[in-house]
């Protein structure tokens, strides 16, 4: 791995922030959450901790599926659910002061309804909770169960993100036990069924696709409802997962972002450490910078923005 750091570009490389991160992993330690920010090895973890912010990880931290990218433990069978959790998760947000709250989950093939109760359950505990909350979650597919994603709709969250990852031709190798078409459906599904609900996608780049499968993706996820999407750069957690193809360069990123944003999508999140719930909270509301650079080249495009104001 260390030959893999060594090939890093200039605009991979980057300092720690300063700031402390000790309140967050002290209030996430005091009710027992796990992250996907630690447990899928985010590269921004130090600075979203920083920030007081964090994405909860609820159904365990153990996944039922194995995607070649992905740091997070497997098993064909997860940890036993805690029903507490949904509270602990609430109270820990509030804790934190967050008016955002992201919360992911790893897959729960083995679970009857996948999860998704206990989906709902903790998106009602955090609005309960924390007044004028706005909820983000980011979900497996549920096997494009309706009735699954129903039920997380009646919580209603103000975004449902899903992931696609990758583009069609690499789903097989990137995400061997997901399907394109499924996830697909799934965002579909969470538009029809709930039209006020945002919907969210995002995808890894420098795992060989090429820009016109991107654009395709694109396109697809447009008429799928979605209109928020996050590009990010595949980084290997270690040496077991797959290889990283290329190292996307900050303009490609640009002119990726600026491409779909004409397609239509109403905002678009794009960089090497853009991550799904990077900056989500700005990337929902459109507040502060609408449209800017933020640090790593990161660029948030956004329609209708007069750029001369
Ligand atoms: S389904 Fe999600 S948590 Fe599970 S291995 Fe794949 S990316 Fe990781």
């Amino acid at each position: 791995m260390a030959q893999y750091y060594r090939r890093f570009p200039d605009w991979l490389r980057r300092s720690l922030p300063e700031s402390s991160t000790v309140r967050t992993h002290a209030i996430l330690k005091k009710y027992q959450l796990n992250t996907v920010c630690r447990s899928a090895m985010c590269p921004n973890s130090h600075e979203c901790f920083a920030e007081d912010t964090a994405t909860f990880m609820i159904l365990g931290k153990v996944c039922t599926r194995h995607c070649g990218f992905c740091a997070i433990a497997s098993n064909s069978q997860g940890e036993v659910l805690r029903a507490d959790e949904p509270e602990r998760v609430a109270f820990a947000a509030k804790e934190l002061g967050l008016k955002y709250v992201v919360i992911t989950s790893v897959t729960r093939d083995d679970l009857e309804d996948e999860g998704a109760a206990h989906y709902a359950r903790t998106i009602r505990a955090v609005q309960n909770l924390i007044p004028g909350v706005k909820v983000e979650i980011l979900t497996p597919d549920f096997h494009a169960r309706e009735d699954l994603i129903a039920r997380v709709l009646e919580a209603e969250p103000d975004v449902f993100n899903h992931n696609l990852e990758t583009v069609e031709r690499l789903q097989r190798v990137v995400r061997p036990q997901a399907d394109y078409l499924r996830s697909l459906n799934v965002l579909k599904t969470a538009k029809r069924i709930e039209p006020k609900c945002v919907t969210k996608s995002g995808l890894i780049l420098g795992l060989g696709e090429t820009e016109a499968e991107v654009l395709e993706t694109g396109r697809q996820l447009l008429a799928s409802g979605v209109s928020i999407l996050t590009l990010g750069q595949y980084l290997r957690p270690t040496s077991n997962h797959i290889e990283v193809k290329e190292f996307v360069p900050p303009r490609k990123f640009e002119e990726l972002s600026k491409r779909l944003e004409a397609m239509g999508f109403s905002r678009v999140i794009a960089g090497a450490y853009v991550r799904s719930s990077y900056h989500a909270a700005e990337a929902f509301a459109g507040g502060g910078r609408v449209h800017g650079k933020y640090a790593d080249g990161i660029v948030i495009e956004e329609k209708g923005v007069d750029r001369n104001a």
